[in-house]
């Protein structure tokens, strides 16, 4: 069944995801040897100052050992940082390759030169973490539905239908490969708040700022 959804309901769940990268809300509950993989995991992620983050990647033009072993070691990175996804730019390695896994029963994939060829016109607003902002989630507006366009490390095409969280991970990370961050994507007043948080070394979610009366409109 991939009928676009229709009731509200549906709409919500898709509207309404878990964050795409972003840390479960409930890491101290964590056990201590899932905290520990994790915070190895996070310690091999760039974090926001550094200029990778910026910089545009560049095509994978050999699709060797090499990749692969990129990619797996991706995949290992994203699972232990409880994430779910991941782009090569956020290891310092400035090609177009990205893995996630939309949810914990989903199968991890690797995409290369991935390209999202078409995205609905109908979007939804959802916190998003990142694990190159630690401890920051700010609302980003996203296509529901996306088509991406890549190449799975044989080199061989691979195209992907994806809605709701599914599609926000791709949207998210192909805008890794771009140098564009969620802070990019989210509203001004959150973006200065955020970025304030981040010098300060605090955490941010949408709910810090007060929301003014009757601004709803
Ligand atoms: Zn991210």
């Amino acid at each position: 069944m991939s009928e676009r959804p229709e009731t509200a309901d549906e709409q919500r769940d898709l509207a309404e995801p878990d964050q795409p990268e972003g840390a479960p809300e409930d890491v101290e509950e964590l056990d201590e040897e899932t905290r520990e993989r994790r915070n190895l995991a996070l310690a091999q992620v760039r974090t926001f100052g550094d200029p990778v983050l910026n910089s545009v990647a560049s095509p994978v033009e050999s699709f060797d050992e090499l990749l692969l072993a990129d990619a797996e070691q991706m995949i290992a990175i994203m699972r232990d940082a409880l994430g779910v996804g991941l782009a090569a730019s956020q290891l310092g390695v400035m090609r177009r390759l990205l893995v996630f896994q939309a949810g914990p029963d989903a199968t991890p994939r690797a995409i290369a030169n991935p390209d999202l060829e078409w995205a609905s016109e109908q979007t939804a607003e959802a916190e998003e973490g990142c694990l190159s902002l630690p401890g920051i989630v700010v609302d980003v507006e996203r296509a529901l539905h996306a088509r991406v366009r890549g190449q799975n490390m044989q080199g061989e095409p691979v195209l992907l239908e994806a809605s709701g969280l599914e599609a926000r991970v791709l949207q998210h990370e192909i805008d890794h490969l771009d140098g564009v961050l969620t802070l990019d994507r989210t509203s001004r007043e959150q973006r200065r708040a955020a970025r304030r948080a981040l010098r300060e070394e605090r955490s941010f979610s949408p709910e810090d700022i007060a929301e003014p009366a009757g601004a709803e409109a």
